[in-house]
């Protein structure tokens, strides 16, 4: 068979198998069959179920993290990927493809299978498959990193194969609440405090949307829904600030709580954080590192205008560069993600394929 063919038909298969977030067990179990039979990997799951699997490489060199996700969006049962004459694979169109990340996962078992084949001598590999990332990152957040060794990874859950990520953001997500007093609108409308009321004149007050070239802002809900006769007691909000530069996340978040604070106060209403969380810290991978280096040069020859960049959108890279292990990002091919007309061209993923090979042993 033709290699094309045998890489569609892989990918034709794993992306047969239902993986939506919180259900990716079959899934995995699969990948771990496959790679300790075909690549005689040590497979196991960490305590939170993440799979993580040992492939075997060249003695005395350090072991490289390559990491993919195993969980899809909806809708992704019964996803059958069809190829066109052009290699462009879609699904058949009621659902997603799940080349959003399971390209990236037979790119990797096709650079393996073709280094053993080849005789071409990789590095050890720890290949994570992680849980629950388009729900929130959960899986590389709870990940046991002392289980890895590598120092050096690369995540394969981009789209065009140009583009490298070598930064993300600090990431805040808050849910709070503004309280007043209910009171009848038309009665006794003085004896009421309008906790919406001071709710907008807060947010009126700072920047929601770009903040600056590196920092966002959004509200997500902003919820009261009471009678149009009843002043409304409580104000339910979810918002989150993200930022390149993490003191900038913090700088703007104080600016935040003191508008809910004062616009609040000035209406005898109060203003409460219930939950705040940072989900992933900001990281910025030096463009001389070598991982960044070797990989621009690769694309570069390969013929790709190479846009390294740093994006405000989370990934697990930004778990692992916290956790110690330098990751870049790279494209799988993909096209689309999370729609019905999501796609991935065969050629595309050959060409990671060939990336990885290019790459991998001079790590
Ligand atoms: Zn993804």
């Amino acid at each position: 068979m033709d290699i094309k063919q045998a890489i569609f038909e892989e990918f034709k298969q794993l992306v047969a198998i239902d993986s939506e977030s919180g259900n990716e067990q079959p899934f995995l179990e699969h990948l771990y069959n496959k790679f300790e039979n075909e690549f005689g990997a040590e497979c196991l799951y960490d305590k939170a179920g993440n799979l993580i699997m040992r492939v075997p490489g060249a003695a005395g060199k350090e072991p490289i993290l390559l990491c993919c996700h195993g969980d899809t969006v909806k809708p992704g049962i019964g996803i059958e990927a069809v190829m066109a004459e052009d290699g462009n694979i879609t699904s058949k169109g009621d659902t997603i493809l799940a080349a959003d990340d399971k390209a990236g996962i037979v790119e990797i078992i096709w650079a393996i299978r073709t280094a053993k084949e080849k005789g071409i001598e990789l590095p050890p590999l720890e290949v994570v498959i992680t849980f629950g990332e388009e729900v929130g990152l959960l899986g590389s957040t709870a990940l046991d990193y002392s289980l890895l060794k590598a120092r050096k990874g690369i995540v394969i859950d981009g789209g065009d194969l140009n583009e490298i990520v070598i930064g993300g953001p600090t990431h805040l997500v808050y849910e709070a609440q503004v309280l007043g007093k209910a009171a009848h609108a038309a009665h006794i409308p003085s004896e009421g405090i309008n906790a919406l009321k001071a709710a907008a004149n807060a947010v009126a007050t700072f920047t929601v949307g770009q903040v600056d070239h590196e920092t966002v802002c959004n509200i997500g809900r902003f919820v009261c829904d009471v009678a149009t006769n009843v002043i409304p007691e409580k104000v339910a909000i979810k918002g989150e600030v993200r930022s390149l530069d993490e003191s900038k996340m913090l700088a703007h978040w104080e600016t935040i709580k003191n508008a809910f604070n004062t616009e609040a106060a000035a209406m005898g209403a109060t203003f409460e954080i219930l939950e705040e969380k940072t989900h992933y810290k900001a990281y910025n991978l030096d463009e001389a590192h070598p991982l960044v280096e070797k990989l621009k040069v690769i694309l570069t020859e390969m013929g790709y205008d190479v846009k390294a960049q740093r994006i405000l959108g989370g990934t697990d890279a930004a778990n692992f560069n916290t956790g110690g292990i330098a990751t870049v990002v790279i494209g799988t091919g993909g096209k689309g993600a999370h729609s019905l007309t999501e796609s991935v061209n065969i050629n595309d993923m050959v060409k990671v394929v060939d990336i990885l090979l290019e790459l991998l042993p001079q790590l």
